[in-house]
């Protein structure tokens, strides 16, 4: 893919679930415009993966752990990117988890629970600390993982929707209250993307995966490296102007 003349060169990009899929091919792709990334993951052996990746490319990265279901976790991830390196210049806050399939009245509160703390209370406990230590340093930018679930209904998985529903409207927020302090705040809503979630999702059955490829009218699903692009541009000046915005990458899903 021709790519743009980005400067991502002394900058610090942290990202969060970069241990596999679309934050693993996200991580690579800032560091391969030059960015120092802050790998980050609760699995320890995927975001080493991911830092070793990096650094056989050329590319300048550390691995720093991180649970974003629990609050300390993600206060001291972003207080030792801090040590390190003294800023975060963007983050593309993107850990999360799709949860137990079950319509709404045979969904548990533990589900529930789970959910929303991993991919919504985290997106504001993130944007808390980033958004911090930005002030410090004059500005910067952010992408919160939203999904084409955070613009429309799916109908088995509740709490992931309305947990992507919230990181839109917090997304939304968040770009209000910091737009006069240099800081941009987007989503991205990726459509179906081929990672180890929709490996889980479709539970390896062929028809079900047919059944999305069926329904992504540009006839196939999409590549981690098409949703690291979009992230990539967001982050970066040429969306100097762009805030507030939840960035459809979906093949045309929810145009139907
Ligand atoms: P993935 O399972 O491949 O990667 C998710 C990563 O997040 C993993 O490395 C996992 O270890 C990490 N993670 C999970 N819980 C965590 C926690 N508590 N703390 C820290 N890290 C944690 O899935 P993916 O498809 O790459 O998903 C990344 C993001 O993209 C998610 O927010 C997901 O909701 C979103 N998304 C994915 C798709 C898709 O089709 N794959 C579509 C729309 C949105």
């Amino acid at each position: 893919m021709p790519g743009l003349a980005y400067n991502y060169s002394g900058k610090v990009v942290l990202v969060t679930g970069s241990g596999s899929g679309i934050g693993r091919a996200t991580a690579l792709a800032f560091a391969q415009e030059g960015a120092w990334v802050a790998v980050s993951d609760l699995n320890e052996e995927g975001g080493l993966q991911t830092m070793e990746m990096i650094l056989k490319n050329g590319g300048e990265a550390t691995f720093f752990p991180c649970d974003v279901s629990n609050p300390r976790s993600i206060q001291n991830l972003v207080e030792h990117v801090e040590k390190r390196m003294g800023k975060i210049d963007s983050a593309f806050n993107n850990a999360g988890i799709e949860g137990e399939q079950a319509l709404i009245t045979e969904c548990s509160e533990e589900n529930w629970e789970k959910v929303i703390n991993v991919n919504l209370r985290s997106i504001w406990l993130c944007m808390k600390y980033e958004i911090s230590l930005m002030n410090k340093n004059g500005g910067g930018s952010i992408v919160n993982c939203a999904s084409i679930a955070g613009l429309v209904g799916f109908p088995g998985i509740p709490a992931y929707v309305a947990s992507k529903h919230g990181v839109i409207g917090l997304t939304k927020n968040a770009a209000l209250e910091y737009a006069q302090n240099n800081i941009r705040v987007n989503a991205v809503c990726p459509g179906v993307i081929q990672t180890p979630m929709i490996d889980r999702f479709t539970r390896g059955d062929n028809a079900a995966f047919e059944q999305l490829v069926k329904s992504t009218p540009i006839g196939r699903i999409g590549k981690p490296e098409e949703i690291a692009a979009a992230v990539v541009w967001l982050c970066s000046e040429y969306a100097s102007f762009v805030t507030g915005h939840a960035l459809v990458a979906d093949g045309g899903w929810i145009s139907q």
